[in-house]
């Protein structure tokens, strides 16, 4: 299993979007696909449309069973588009505060996460939009850090700060930590503006992080497939956004494969 946090502190960048249509991109693939929930506001549970009515086990209780050394409850759910998920809703916002007391607290996703590594081949991680213990817990947790940058200026500014977190990370707990890449979301390419950010992002940055070719582009129907309980790839099978997550996921694969052929020779 590859584990992928998407993360990015600025808020409403498009983390649990990719991580909702990258997920059903791969599951299309035919890969066996975990999305978690790793953000008290619930938001990819909602866009799956987990209500929590059925008063179902959440991130928080897997976490709890982790700490307290008790049997992990049953928490993932199915949805139909052939992705499994583990809900969270705002009780995990008690779990971040629980966790400063707790022993080793970085490495408690990790743990939880541990049982469900040879039953899936990709697993996203949807980090809350701030670099408190649960983003750094859910870094830890992963391979590799996906980062959704929204097409406007500054942009880049708050991905600095991401960078240093997850460089501490590679340096105090977790060499293995990659970055894996930028995807452009919410571009227009009518605009001026759009394409500007994305050419100055590409020429300044491209050479030291890894720029995915594939952008997202905006369009209204992905923001309305999040209240409809499925993915834009059901909600709107030819849009532009659908092909985008479909090309994404390929992309990902690919840069994958890239990086296992690299790595092959030097573990052996
Ligand atoms: P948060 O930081 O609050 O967790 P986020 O980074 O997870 O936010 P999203 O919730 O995925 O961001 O997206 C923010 C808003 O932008 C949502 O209303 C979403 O529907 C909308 N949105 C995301 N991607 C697109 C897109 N490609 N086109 C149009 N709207 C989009
Ligand atoms: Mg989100």
């Amino acid at each position: 299993m590859k584990t992928i946090a998407v993360a990015n502190q600025k808020g409403g960048v498009g983390k649990t979007t990719t991580a909702v249509n990258l997920g059903v991109a791969l599951a299309d693939m035919g890969y066996k696909v975990l999305l978690v929930d790793a953000d008290p506001q619930g938001d990819l549970s909602s866009y799956l449309g987990y209500t929590g009515a059925a008063n179902s086990a959440t991130l928080s209780d897997l976490m709890e069973s982790v700490i307290s050394d008790e049997p992990a409850p049953e928490v993932v759910m199915h949805h139909e588009e052939q992705v499994d998920f583990i809900p969270s809703d705002i009780g995990l916002s008690d779990m971040e505060v629980r966790l400063v007391n707790v022993m080793a607290h970085e490495r408690i996703m990790a743990q939880a996460l541990e049982p469900f590594k040879d039953k899936y081949d990709y697993c996203l991680i949807d980090c809350m939009p701030s670099l408190g213990i649960l983003t750094v817990a859910s870094l830890v947790a992963a391979d590799r850090v996906l980062i959704p940058v929204q097409a406007q200026h500054f942009a880049l500014k708050g991905v600095v700060s991401l960078i240093k977190s997850i460089n501490q990370i590679t340096r105090r707990i977790k060499p293995e930590l990659e970055i894996d890449g930028i995807v452009l979301t919410m571009v227009d390419r009518r605009t001026n503006l759009s394409k500007d950010v994305c050419a100055a992002l590409r020429n300044s940055y491209g050479y030291a992080l890894k720029i995915y070719r594939t952008e997202i582009p905006i369009s209204t129907r992905t923001a309305e497939s999040a209240s409809s309980a499925h993915s834009v790839l059901s909600y709107d099978a030819s849009g532009a956004a659908s092909v985008a997550y479909k090309t994404l996921a390929k992309e990902v694969v690919d840069n994958e494969r890239v990086r296992q052929q690299h790595h092959t020779p030097l573990t052996r």
